[in-house]
């Protein structure tokens, strides 16, 4: 076995034992929970008109939902489409398709464990995507970044001439690759992508890679920072994994039609 198939089977593994953890403390994804995930990410301000969420489809590994092109704020469950891993639409219906669904589809394929997945511009972490300041974990709520957050460079796979969208499924596979077992990658000069065991959990780590930008840019100005070190953003991250619903709790009532 060469070594890249190598690594990607311990990644599978690894995933693998992560989602059964990750699968037994949340309640399977429902529509409706997408749907309000959608106007949660909008009204905290993690993600504006444009930007999705999606989620693995529980009774059907091999599919996702997402809602159709259209600004989340707005998303009801009528909303949500279906798609296969390839980010094929299954029940259009007229319905548009985000140009950018290949993100999910991608990480679907190559991540077992993620189970939702985040796709936003905002605005505190696009700094970190173009300079040489790194995002690091400033405090415990984004101890889930750990201390090496990947940057996906578009001009590596799509050249130097692109319109910055995933609008293939080729530019999905590369950030997916990018992404690796992270739980976040930013993208240079347009994004980030956030992924979670759970709508809340990739709700959770969006939010609070929004957050953490903006504190490590006020931390910049002040001086030099000192991050949560490799061990406390393990310790810190597995606490937290159990208290993500308090904050879906709080968001979701603030939404719910
Ligand atoms: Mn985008």
């Amino acid at each position: 076995m060469d070594r890249p198939s190598f690594l990607l089977g311990v990644l599978a593994a690894s995933c693998a034992a992560t989602s059964a953890a990750g699968a037994a403390g949340a309640p399977p994804a429902t529509v409706a929970d997408l749907a309000i995930a959608n106007r949660v990410l909008a009204h905290e301000n993690v993600v504006d008109g444009f930007g999705h969420i999606s989620a693995r489809d529980p009774q059907n590994p091999n599919r996702y939902w997402l809602a159709r092109s259209m600004a989340p704020a707005l998303v009801t469950e009528a909303d949500v489409m279906t798609y296969d891993l390839d980010s094929n639409a299954l029940n259009a219906n007229g319905r548009v398709s985000y140009l950018e669904r290949f993100i999910h589809g991608a990480i679907y394929k190559v991540r077992p464990d993620v189970q939702s997945v985040v796709h936003a511009h905002t605005a505190s972490v696009i700094p970190f995507g173009v300079s040489s300041a790194a995002l690091q974990p400033i405090y415990h709520m984004a101890s889930f970044l750990g201390t090496n957050v990947p940057v996906f460079e578009i001009r590596d796979a799509a050249g130097p001439a692109s319109d910055m969208l995933i609008r293939t499924p080729a530019l999905g596979d590369a950030l997916a690759r990018t992404l690796g077992s992270a739980n976040v990658a930013l993208m240079r000069g347009h994004g980030m992508v956030a992924v979670g065991t759970s709508i809340p959990e990739a709700v959770f780590r969006a939010y609070y890679t929004g957050m953490d930008a903006q504190l490590e840019s006020e931390a910049l100005r002040l001086g030099t920072p000192r991050f949560l070190n490799a061990a406390e953003a393990q310790a810190s991250s597995e606490t937290n994994a159990a208290l993500v619903d308090r904050s879906w709790q709080l968001w979701k009532r603030a939404v719910i039609q």
